[in-house]
């Protein structure tokens, strides 16, 4: 197979021939249709995540149909289109998966992070954490809803029920839940970069009721925030915007230090949550709800190869929506 290869940190990725993987027992093999590309694969090149397997094929949102399966594997069948999420692997023991909070698993597997992921002409993954996507949709429009769309999904779900609700970072997750919260009946005020007002027009053109700066208040106090984009300076001005008992949610896997704040934007029982990861439950609910919803996903398709430049984009800001890959 070929591969986008990360060799070392903070290098591009290389293109290169690898022997085709084998499923064991317990796992399949897809050939590879799409990859979207996400922000937390931009915080593995960067080695601002511990650990990383080395080298490590990156992408963890793969829709692929699958072409070899394991003997112990029953749910599933050759040919079936499946999606490969980020949460590749528990250990099914530990006291958080014994609490159905496998999130957060003391022995997990991440997809494109700690096992191989799906920058790739194919990819292997546990069977058990794989997701059948049926035959409606397109392979590019799935991809970014396996991470985008699901872990902004459980952020969603963690921020409670708030009507008037704050993106702070209008990218890929913002933009699929926008269509979900406004589906749900609730108010979206959208934060961009300061002046950035192309992605303003985007927002409101996926209903949001409101889009400015993130260096701008909104008009009204919002019942909830969530903080998509990994910067820390934003945790403030997100406390700042919501009513009393608001929540802040922090989206992202990595985000750079937030700021001192003075305690009185936190007191009267605002609460600063982050989310981490997703259980296979979220990913079932969020893909059951994402056909009602119709959500309109806007992608930005690059040839495999042209991995680099997906990242490079990404990290530029320099497209709307979701970049996904096709090799
Ligand atoms: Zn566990
Ligand atoms: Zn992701």
């Amino acid at each position: 197979m070929k591969a986008m290869l990360l060799n070392r940190l903070h290098s591009r990725l290389e293109w290169t021939e690898l022997r085709d993987p084998q499923p064991e027992a317990h796992e399949i093999r897809v050939k590879v249709l799409a990859c979207g590309v996400c922000r937390t694969d931009l915080h593995v090149v960067d080695g601002e995540l511990p650990d990383p397997k080395l080298p490590i094929i990156p992408g963890h949102e793969i829709v692929g149909r699958i072409d070899a399966i394991g003997s112990s594997v029953q749910d599933l069948a050759i040919g079936e289109r499946v999606g490969i999420p980020w949460l590749g692997h528990t250990d099914g023991t530990c006291r958080y998966c014994l609490m159905q909070r496998e999130n957060l698993c003391e022995h997990p597997l991440f997809t494109g992070y700690t096992r191989n992921g799906g920058y790739a002409t194919m990819a292997v993954a546990d069977a058990r954490f794989a997701f059948p996507l049926g035959e409606v949709g397109t392979d590019i429009a799935l991809a970014p809803l396996l991470c985008a769309g699901l872990i902004g999904w459980r952020s969603l779900v963690i921020a409670g029920d708030a009507k008037k609700i704050g993106f702070y970072g209008f990218g890929a997750a913002a933009h699929i839940l926008a269509q979900v919260a406004r589906w749900q009946g609730r108010q979206v005020y959208a934060f961009t970069r300061p002046g950035d007002k192309t992605t303003q027009a985007f927002a409101l053109s996926l209903g949001a009721v409101w889009a400015g700066g993130s260096d701008e208040p909104p008009p009204e106090l919002l019942d909830a925030a969530i903080v998509f984009a990994p910067v820390g300076a934003l945790i403030p001005d997100a406390l700042r915007a919501v009513v009393k008992g608001g929540r802040v949610v922090c989206a992202g896997i990595h985000m750079s230090d937030i700021p001192a704040f003075p305690y009185s934007i936190l007191w009267e029982e605002r609460q600063l949550l982050s989310v981490a990861n997703l259980t296979r439950q979220d990913g079932l609910d969020f893909l059951r709800i994402a056909p009602q919803v119709g959500i309109s996903v806007k992608t930005q398709v690059y040839p495999l190869q042209q991995a680099n430049e997906a990242l490079g984009d990404l990290r530029a800001g320099r497209f709307e929506g979701a970049a996904v890959l096709i090799p």
